[in-house]
C-alpha cells in the first residue's frame, strides 16, 4: 500500500497540512496553495507558485500517488466513460464518468471488492480485498477530472464496495471532498448508496453530512431479500426501513431506494403491490423508487425482468414516486465490478 514511512498527503484536511507545514518551518499560507494543485492533481515542479526547496522537502516526507489509468472505455452513444484504475498496491477499482444536463457526474468505488455477497452483483465475486483510503477515493475524482478536462460536480458512491463498511474512511472522505480549498463538492451533490447497514445508517445519521442516501432495497419480501443479499439476515426489511425513517426524521433527507428488477424473483405486479404497502408503512415522508433493470452478469445466470413498466406503472398508481434508470454507456457494457475481474482473469 502506500508508503508507510511517508505521510499520504491527499488523505489530509487542510488544517492537518496546515500544521504539518508549520512544522516544518514553513509559512502556513504554502499549505492552501498547495491543497489547491493537489486538487488538480499536480505535484513537483508542477507547484508552480511553490518553491523549489519545498517542493523537494514535501517530497521527502509525503506521498502523493493519484489512481491510474489503465483502461478507459468510452461510449460512442453519449460519451460515458467507464474507467479501470489502478492504485498503488496494484490492485484494480472502476469508476464511471457520466454526463448528464445537471452536469457531470462521478461513480466511484469503496473497497476493493466487497463482502456483501449479494448474489446478482460482480464486485462481490472474488470477496474484499481491502478498503480504499479517503485519498483513493478522492484521488478517482482528481483523475478523471484530469483525464477528461472537464469539472465533476456530482459523486455517487455506488462503484465496487460497501461504504458503509468502510465507514470511517467514507466520513473522511465526504469532508474532504466537500471541502470549500478542495475539489469543493457539495454534500447535497454526494449519494452514498448501502445495501442496507442499519448500524451504519443509524451513525450517519448523526454527522451532520447531508449526503443523499440510496438504500438497495431489492426486494419486497424478506424471504426474497434474504436470498439475493445475504445482509438481510442480519437487517431484515423491517428493521432497515425503521432506521431509514429515523434517518429522515433526524436529517430531512428524503430516502432513494434502488430496487433492481430480476426476472421472476421481484418483478411481479403483485410484488409492487406489497413494496408499496411496506414503504407507507414504514416511511413518514415520501421516497424514490430508482428501478435498475438487472445488469446481467453471466456467472449469476440472473436474467433482468421483462415486466418494468407494469411494476414502475403500479407503483406510481400507488402513490410511489417511481424512474426507471436510464442505462447510460450501453456500448460499452461492462457493469460495475466486470472490469475489474477481466484484468484479473487476464493477468493470471
Ligand atoms: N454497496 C452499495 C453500493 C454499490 S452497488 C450498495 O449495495 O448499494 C450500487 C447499486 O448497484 C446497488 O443498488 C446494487 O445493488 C446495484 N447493482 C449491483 N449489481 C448490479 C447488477 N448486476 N445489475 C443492476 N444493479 C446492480
Amino acid at each position: 500500500m502506500i508508503n508507510e514511512a511517508k505521510i499520504d498527503i491527499l488523505s489530509l484536511s487542510l488544517q492537518e497540512l496546515e500544521k504539518a507545514i508549520v512544522d516544518m518551518g514553513e509559512a502556513k499560507f504554502r499549505a492552501k496553495q498547495i491543497y489547491q494543485w493537489l486538487t488538480k492533481g499536480a505535484w513537483g515542479a508542477e507547484m508552480k507558485n511553490v518553491p523549489a526547496h519545498l517542493q523537494k522537502k514535501l517530497d521527502d516526507v509525503f506521498e502523493f500517488r493519484l489512481p491510474l489509468v489503465k483502461k478507459r472505455l468510452v461510449s460512442k452513444i453519449d460519451g460515458t466513460i467507464k474507467y479501470l484504475f489502478e492504485l498503488i498496491d496494484g490492485e484494480c477499482i472502476e469508476s464511471v464518468f457520466m454526463k448528464y444536463e445537471h452536469g457531470n457526474t462521478l461513480c466511484i468505488s469503496s473497497q476493493v471488492g466487497c463482502r456483501m455477497g449479494c448474489k446478482f452483483c460482480a464486485s462481490t465475486l472474488l470477496g474484499r480485498v481491502r478498503d480504499l483510503t479517503p485519498s483513493e477515493m478522492l484521488g478517482q475524482i482528481i483523475s478523471a477530472q484530469k483525464d477528461t478536462g472537464e469539472r465533476i460536480s456530482n459523486v455517487v458512491m455506488m462503484g465496487i464496495g460497501e461504504p458503509l463498511d468502510n465507514y470511517d474512511n467514507t466520513i473522511k472522505f465526504l469532508h474532504l471532498v466537500s471541502s470549500p480549498d478542495g475539489l469543493n463538492i457539495g454534500l447535497r451533490h454526494i449519494s452514498l448508496s448501502t445495501c442496507g447497514l442499519v448500524s451504519g445508517i443509524e451513525k450517519l445519521s448523526n454527522e451532520g453530512l447531508p449526503v443523499t442516501l440510496s438504500v438497495s432495497l431489492h426486494a419486497y419480501a424478506n424471504d426474497v431479500r434474504s436470498e439475493i443479499m445475504p445482509i438481510n439476515n442480519k437487517y431484515p426489511i423491517e428493521m432497515l426501513l425503521d432506521a431509514c425513517n429515523k434517518y429522515f426524521e433526524k436529517t430531512g433527507r428524503r430516502i432513494s431506494f434502488e430496487y433492481t428488477l430480476i426476472n421472476g424473483k421481484n418483478d411481479d405486479t403483485q410484488g409492487a403491490v406489497s413494496l408499496a404497502k411496506i414503504l407507507k408503512k414504514h416511511l413518514h415522508s415520501t421516497c424514490h423508487v430508482n428501478l435498475i433493470p438487472l445488469n446481467e452478469v453471466k456467472e449469476t445466470r440472473l436474467e433482468t425482468s421483462k415486466n418494468i413498466n407494469n411494476f414502475k406503472n403500479k407503483l406510481l398508481s400507488l402513490g410511489i414516486n417511481a424512474t426507471v434508470r436510464r442505462r447510460l454507456g450501453s456500448d460499452i457494457n461492462a457493469s460495475c465490478g466486470q472490469l475489474r475481474r477481466q484484468a484479473k482473469e487476464e493477468n493470471k
